[in-house]
């Protein structure tokens, strides 16, 4: 596979070449698709194209547009997310429901529904 560097560079300075990466997003596996690998610190990136792919699926599963804003409160020792209830009509969640709460990083928060 042919290597091409591009005109500009990863956000930690390293070189960024093309290459194929798997791109899942929403849940939604979408296969191999042209994106951007940093070499340096191995940051992928998606190309406008698929971004728009990925958008235009989104509508198509009634996933587009689901996406809140919610304030997080406090209970007891714990703090306390809120689903709207069309994001839990949607994910079939009900009170009582098992997920499983997966911190992908420091920003960003997985919740998996077990049952
Ligand atoms: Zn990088």
């Amino acid at each position: 596979m042919k290597e091409k560097v591009l005109p500009y560079n990863c956000r930690c300075g390293g070189k960024l070449v093309e290459a194929m990466i798997n791109v899942e997003h929403l849940g939604i596996d979408f296969g191999l698709r042209k994106g951007t690998v940093c070499t340096s610190c191995g940051d992928e990136y998606i190309s406008d194209e698929v971004w728009e792919e990925i958008e235009k699926k989104a509508k198509e599963l009634g996933l587009f547009g689901l996406e809140r804003k919610v304030k997080i409160r406090k209970s007891g020792n714990s703090l306390v997310i809120t689903l709207p209830p069309d994001i839990a009509e949607f994910l079939g969640v009900k009170p009582q429901t098992l997920v499983s709460l997966l911190p992908l990083d420091k920003g960003k928060l997985e919740i998996q529904v077990s049952e």
